[in-house]
């Protein structure tokens, strides 16, 4: 059972999570036209008297867009104010995940986005690790991501996520952690609900925005950490073989952080990965506000 955070906000006020509710017959629930963002929210280790949130704008910006998708006009610096009131109406002492949530509202049926009511609500939840930081097994789902002209991929649309379902559970059922999805083009997408990166050569490789990746916020805070810590990166499309015979390769989301991959399908990946873990100390510093030239992505609430 999750531990849920007690307040939540929902029809423009904040309420006990369980008194949240709604209807079997809303609109979204049918037809997955709902989005959704996710941030990890962190008690400060060097004052437990606040609560860091890591690119918080960045993180709204993408939920406003995705809401655009969904015809509804939600601005970013909205959705910021009533984060903010939202964690502090919580007294948190434990790290935790924010979950806002923008859907159509409506009980009624058909397919559609326009004149039909929409809604906005945020809650949390405890959550540990995603997935293993030792590293995870993966497979080449035979689930392709879907494309940008069927579907906006550069919001997180809950409709999409019936791909990633399949694609998780198909890897799960046959022995993985993880999935790795392709696109239409059978060139490497990324994972189930993260982004994807290989280090060949000494190189930082990941595909690109014509590849149908979500526009992932920890990817981008990684490609930018690469370049200041001076690794050669570029974004490109990545076939399948190329990960098998990679020096490493590695997950990044919000939830799984950086998570190293350890096998793809029957191929072990050498166990060093001096790249991925080099970044993934630096990211943990910075999310952790121990690192003074990224405090600029570290916005701090005090609790
Ligand atoms: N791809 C998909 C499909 C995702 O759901 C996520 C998680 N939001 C990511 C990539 C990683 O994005 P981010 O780093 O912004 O969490």
């Amino acid at each position: 059972m999750n531990n849920f955070l007690p307040i939540v906000y929902f029809r423009n006020q904040f309420i006990p999570f369980e008194d949240a509710k709604i209807s079997i017959a809303t609109h979204a629930l049918h037809y997955g036209t709902g989005a959704f963002g996710g941030l990890r929210g962190i008690i400060d280790p060097q004052n437990p008297q606040q609560v860091l949130l890591f690119r918080l704008d960045n993180h709204c910006q993408r939920l406003s867009n995705s809401a655009k998708f969904l015809h509804y006009d939600l601005p970013a610096d909205k959705i910021k104010n009533i984060i903010v009131e939202f964690v502090k109406k919580n007294n948190i002492d434990k790290s935790f995940y924010i979950r806002p949530f923008v859907y159509t509202s409506d009980l009624g049926l058909a397919p559609r986005l326009h004149n039909i009511e929409k809604e906005f609500f945020v809650y949390g939840l405890e959550l540990g690790d995603y997935l293993s930081p030792d590293g995870v097994t993966c497979r080449i789902s035979s689930w392709y991501r879907q494309e940008d002209r069927s579907l906006p991929l550069r919001g997180k649309i809950s409709g999409a996520y019936i791909t990633s379902s399949l694609a998780k559970t198909e890897a799960v059922e046959s022995g993985f952690d993880e999935a790795l999805l392709m696109n239409s083009q059978g060139k490497i997408c990324e994972a189930s609900g993260m982004n994807v990166f290989l280090v060949r050569n000494g190189q930082l490789i990941t595909p690109g925005f014509d590849q149908d990746v979500l526009e992932g916020i920890t990817r981008d805070s990684i490609l930018t950490l690469a370049k200041d810590l001076g690794i050669p990166t570029i974004e490109r499309s990545v076939d399948k073989s190329e990960l098998f015979i990679a020096d490493e390769v590695f997950l990044s989301g919000t939830a799984a952080k950086i998570t190293p991959v350890k096998r793809i399908e029957n191929y072990q990946l050498p166990e060093s990965k001096p790249i991925t873990e080099k970044l993934r100390d630096k990211l943990i510093a910075i999310t952790e506000n121990r690192d003074p030239n990224y405090q600029d992505w570290v916005y701090i609430i005090p609790n």
